[in-house]
């Protein structure tokens, strides 16, 4: 077994949450797309392969318990909700590829300086950011290019 499906499995016991082989299964997914963005419909897709049992509500609802727990993020664009699982540590921000749907985090956060610009000269406290960046990787432009 990986050794990221290991921690998330450890993730998962941490958390309260039951190991039902379905849930197995979607977790084993993730960890194979390798931070690619699927949507709920490609995961049932992916899942129905290994077992027939699992519906599609079934699917949806451990998505959302997911997302609740903090184990997956779901992120909307161009009106699509896909999920990835969710990198364990500090505040990150993503590269997001619209064509791929492979994701990446930014090597370091660049609004560290704004927080302390908003919190000394504005009245203003603020407590978190969310950032996106929507793109093209590189494989993606190489493709276009052909
Ligand atoms: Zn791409
Ligand atoms: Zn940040």
């Amino acid at each position: 077994m990986p050794k990221q499906l290991k921690q998330i499995y450890k993730i998962i016991r941490e958390k309260g949450l039951k190991l039902t082989p379905a849930r197995k299964i979607m977790l084993e997914i993730f960890v194979n797309s390798d931070y690619k963005l699927l949507n709920a419909s490609q995961i049932y897709d992916l899942i129905k392969k290994q077992s027939k049992k699992t519906n599609f509500s079934t699917v949806y609802r451990n998505l959302e318990i997911f997302t609740e727990n903090e184990v997956v993020e779901k992120i909307t664009y161009n009106e699509e909700t896909r999920y990835k699982l969710r990198e364990q540590g500090p505040q990150y921000h993503l590269m997001i590829c619209t064509l791929c749907h492979k994701t990446k985090p930014l090597p370091f956060c660049p609004f560290g300086e704004l927080e302390t610009y908003i919190k000394n000269d504005t009245d203003f406290l603020p407590i978190k950011h969310h950032v996106e960046i929507y793109g093209y990787c590189k494989k993606c432009r190489q493709q276009q290019e052909d």
